[in-house]
């Protein structure tokens, strides 16, 4: 796969507390983490994951779902273990999303609020379930999708990496085709563009950074007031 990424402080936060990875040569990985915790604690913390993560998955022979797994609970261990023994990061946490690609087939890695779609045939769908209070509020149906972007306790998330000593992290396994594009990104973005817009960027003719500085564009027209972070992996064919 071939990924691109993008970051930005947004306009109104004094720092950048997001952190990507992006593919090295012959590396199949890729992840957005968002960091949360005071002064500078959340950009650690986000740095810290990532940081951990691709180092484990380095080392990975085959990708799998549980190799994934392993990856994201090391990356959890590392930052749990980083919380307690700073005081001035005690309690600090990040998102965590991943993707990896094995052949014809892609895992993804989740914690938190940052999300996953999926682009394909036209269509885009969200991969990933926010581990946020409003989205379990959605799925006991006492509010609905749309109440739920616009609630006072959206920020509110249900599941970090790095704040509980273990982490339950969800695994999806998907079959790529060739053309699948992945979305992965901050919650800076998704709660200023909607996915319709996802979806446009990614089918214009733009080149892949240009549909991402188009994205930005939009989160910071519409506000701007988280960092955003997103990156595209598009699966290529299969090198033989
Ligand atoms: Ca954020």
């Amino acid at each position: 796969m071939k990924v691109y990424g993008i970051t930005d402080i947004g306009r109104m936060r004094p720092i950048n507390e997001d952190s990507y990875y992006l593919p090295q040569e012959g590396e199949r990985f890729c992840a957005v983490a968002d960091g949360m915790g005071g002064h500078n604690a959340g950009e650690v913390a986000s740095a810290m994951a990532v940081d951990t993560f691709s180092r484990h998955m380095r080392d990975v022979q085959s990708i799998t779902g549980q190799a994934l797994r392993e990856a994201v609970e090391f990356a959890n261990e590392a930052v749990y273990e980083a919380a307690l023994e700073n005081e001035g990061m005690s309690g600090m946490g990040t998102t965590f999303s991943a993707l990896a690609e094995e052949e014809d087939r892609a895992f993804i890695a989740h914690v938190g609020d940052s999300r996953v779609y999926l682009v394909r045939d036209n269509a885009i769908m969200q991969m990933t379930t926010d581990h946020t209070l409003v989205e379990e509020m959605v799925q006991k149906g006492m509010i609905t999708p749309r109440e739920a972007r616009v609630h006072p306790r959206r920020n509110i998330i249900t599941r970090a990496l790095g704040t509980e000593p273990f982490v339950r992290v969800d695994i999806m396994q998907i079959d790529v085709r060739p053309g699948d594009a992945f979305f992965l990104c901050s919650d800076g973005m998704t709660n200023y563009v909607e996915e319709y817009e996802i979806l446009q960027a990614a089918l214009s003719g733009e080149d892949w950074p240009q549909k991402l500085r188009h994205l930005v564009s939009i989160a910071l027209e519409n506000g701007g007031a988280d960092n955003i972070t997103a990156l595209f992996a598009v699966i290529e064919e299969a090198a033989t």
